[in-house]
């Protein structure tokens, strides 16, 4: 019989994740702030726990997708946190795009209980958490990522399920890719609108990029759909990716490293987040550029 996953954070991305896992025949017991969004999941066959340490009570290892390490920090702590209800050599594996510092403290004052503690953070979107197509990057003990294989396949794509290294390197992975993607957005789009205020067709324009060196996914994919559909990815809240490209600046600044683009992208993302609303999709600030050139 397959092990009993409690599952913690079921918005965005944990309703597509825990929807894959009980498909794959996984029991789960789930708890979130909004009891609605376990209703399909309980129809399904999950159990519905009333706290955090409830969930870890009554499952044989605990997965975390809350919004930000704060998040992650309430749920784990208190009298009614996970850690109060994990067993001795129980297992947490936090899915969400987060610090190491979190699961840091909580095994400095848990040593001796033997708990396994993973950072497993996602890229791939709702999409790909809705697809069980998610890439997951794991920093924790190899033997761990190994005997956890099977609940990570159930959620993502087998060929990219990386395990990076020691704890937190996942999250520090993450951060970079979100970092990098993010720095393509708002590059693709100065020099988009600058090509279309000089003159140039639009789709000449992208066309010409997708076929040079300075292709990137986010020219040759992403950015149609926001010019085909207006679709600017509601999926993923700018209020997270400000919180991703400031999680970033944080891990750049503790490691002595200048990084004046990443500050750059983040005052962009804000400048967006402050004029569009904090739910607006992660792809919004391409609208800055949008109304500089009146579309
Ligand atoms: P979300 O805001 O849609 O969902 C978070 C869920 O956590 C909500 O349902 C909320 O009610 C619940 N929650 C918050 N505090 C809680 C608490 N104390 N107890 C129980 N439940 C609580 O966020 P999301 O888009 O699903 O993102 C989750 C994480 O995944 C974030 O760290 C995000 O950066 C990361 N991520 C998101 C995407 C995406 O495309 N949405 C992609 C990759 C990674």
């Amino acid at each position: 019989t397959k092990p009993t996953i409690g599952f913690i954070g079921l918005g965005n991305m944990g309703s597509g994740m825990t929807r894959n896992l009980q498909t794959a025949g996984f029991p789960l017991v789930v708890t979130d702030l909004r009891r609605e969004s376990a209703a399909g999941l309980i129809a399904g066959g999950a159990q519905w726990a009333e706290s955090p340490r409830a969930v870890a009570e009554a499952s044989d290892l605990v997965i975390t997708m809350l919004p930000t390490p704060k998040h992650v920090e309430a749920v784990a702590s208190g009298p009614d946190g996970l850690v109060a209800g994990l067993p001795d050599g129980g297992t947490w594996i936090d899915m969400s795009t987060s610090v190491p510092e979190v699961l840091d403290r909580v095994r400095a004052a848990t040593a001796g209980r033997g708990l396994h503690l993973l950072d497993a953070p996602v890229s791939g979107m709702s999409v790909g958490a809705a697809n069980g197509m998610l890439q997951i990057f794991v920093g924790g003990d190899a033997d761990d990522v190994e005997r956890l294989r099977p609940v990570f396949e159930a959620m993502g794509d087998p060929e990219r399920i990386l395990h990076v290294g020691h704890h937190g390197a996942g999250y520090a992975v993450k951060l970079m890719i979100n970092q990098l993607w993010f720095s393509h957005l708002v590059a693709t789009a100065e020099v988009l609108s600058v090509g279309v205020a000089a003159g140039v067709d639009l789709d000449v324009l992208r066309n010409a990029l997708v076929a040079s060196p300075a292709n990137s996914t986010f020219v040759s994919r992403d950015v149609l759909s926001i010019l085909d559909d207006g679709d600017y990815d509601e999926g993923f809240a700018i209020a997270l990716a400000c919180k991703d490209l400031g999680l970033s600046i944080d891990l750049a600044r503790s490691v002595g490293m200048p990084v004046e683009l990443s500050s750059l992208v983040e005052q962009i993302f804000r400048r967006a987040r402050a004029r569009y609303g904090d739910s607006a999709g992660e792809m919004t600030p391409v609208r800055l550029y949008e109304e500089l050139l009146g579309r």
